[in-house]
């Protein structure tokens, strides 16, 4: 099935079972099309280490762009799957990709410039950075994210979640939460010194980690800069009216990582006793004035009785903690297609790193 026949394009993909079809321009991959096409293929990093928009070749020929070994599992390459976006075709194919479609449409990725116009400083270590974008940014969903480049700083671009639910944005501005990485290229030039006025380009949206619509109780977990996602779902699912029960554990080192309290007060009044939100603290002094819970966020999850038939989880943070999670969750019967997530790969977890 991995032909070695020359590229001419476009071609067309048959999305199996989803009466879709879309073609592919010579140069792009499958995963950048199917986004172009404005459809819900599952993706999260783009750059072939994350796994999320593997789906499964069914007939045609691809060229692969990168080992899809290093991601799938023996079982998953016998079987045929690939990852779209490590994937150029060499003829028209079908495939098979489970969508998940949000209830508000997706936005194509385009790209505009901007200018960092604040820098405000939350925590020791996360920045909440507002742009001012030049042309009008396409509509995202509470949850996505978007790439920076900041030409003649980083030519790589980095990923950052939208820190607000589109309806809390103002017009033209784009809000990031982000964290200063020890060693990191962008977030320690960023951290250095007061950036605005600064001169960027951003391309977006990305992610297919938005809310799904469902009567299930709602459990988030967030860790340190995981907190801009999940806080934009919140407020969107606030402005649906949340009618279910959402209980927010979320995971900071001690008092000085924690942030965005008044925000998340503000979405318990406002919930009219349907969200619950429980900082939890890993290395807060024993001798602090603390008296909220101690420990790892996850080991603070109250598991109801019907945790596995009637709960959507929602995680967002680095991949190990997203990794265990996924494990308990699973152990206690949650089906996975009831867990959705946005690992924050860096450059550490990557494969071979960025360069
Ligand atoms: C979908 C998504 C959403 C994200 N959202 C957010 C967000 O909202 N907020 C946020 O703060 N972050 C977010 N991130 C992470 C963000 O994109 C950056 O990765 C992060 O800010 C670090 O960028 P940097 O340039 O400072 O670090 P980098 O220079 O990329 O380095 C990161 C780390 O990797 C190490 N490293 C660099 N190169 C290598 C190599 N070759 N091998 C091994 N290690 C290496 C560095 O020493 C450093 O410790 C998100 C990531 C993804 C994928």
């Amino acid at each position: 099935m991995f032909g070695l026949f020359s590229s001419k394009g476009p071609f067309k993909v048959k999305v199996a079972a989803a009466d879709k079809e879309f073609a592919v321009e010579k140069g792009d991959n499958l995963l950048k099309a199917a986004l172009d096409n404005q459809l819900a293929w599952p993706h999260n990093c783009r750059v072939g280490s994350c796994g999320e928009c593997r789906c499964r070749l069914v007939s045609g020929k691809i060229k692969p762009l990168a080992d899809f070994s290093y991601v799938l599992n023996s079982e998953e390459m016998d079987s045929g799957m690939i990852l779209a976006c490590q994937t150029s075709l060499r003829s028209d194919v079908e495939i098979e990709v489970s969508m998940d479609m949000p209830a508000n449409p997706i936005s194509k990725p385009e790209t505009t410039g901007g200018t960092i116009i604040s820098t405000k400083s939350l925590t020791h270590d996360i920045l909440e950075v507002t742009i001012q974008v030049d042309d009008a940014f396409p509509k995202y969903l509470a949850g996505q994210y978007a790439e920076v480049v900041v030409p003649g700083v980083i030519d790589k671009p980095r990923s950052y979640s939208f820190a607000k639910s589109p309806d809390k944005e103002q017009k033209n501005h784009v809000s990031f939460y982000i964290r200063h990485v020890p060693k990191g290229e962008f977030t320690t030039w960023l951290h250095s010194e007061n950036r605005e006025g600064q001169k960027v380009e951003v391309t977006g949206p990305f992610g297919s980690f938005w809310h799904r619509e469902s009567p299930k109780q709602v459990l988030c977990l967030a860790g340190g800069s995981g907190m801009a996602p999940i806080k934009a779902l919140l407020e969107h699912m606030l402005s649906e009216g949340m009618s279910q029960q959402v209980t927010y554990l979320f995971g900071a080192r001690t008092q000085k990582d924690l942030y965005c309290l008044e925000e998340m007060q503000e979405i318990v009044k406002l919930s009219k006793g349907q969200f619950t939100f429980i900082p939890v603290l890993s290395q807060e002094p024993e001798d602090s004035d603390w008296t909220g819970l101690r420990g790892y966020a996850i080991d603070h999850i109250q598991f109801t009785e019907d945790f596995a038939t009637n709960t959507h989880a929602y995680l967002c943070g680095p991949p190990p903690m997203i990794d265990s999670a996924i494990e308990m969750f699973n152990a206690k019967g949650l089906l996975n297609e009831h867990i959705f997530y946005d690992k924050f790969l860096d450059a550490s977890s990557m494969e071979g790193g960025r360069a």
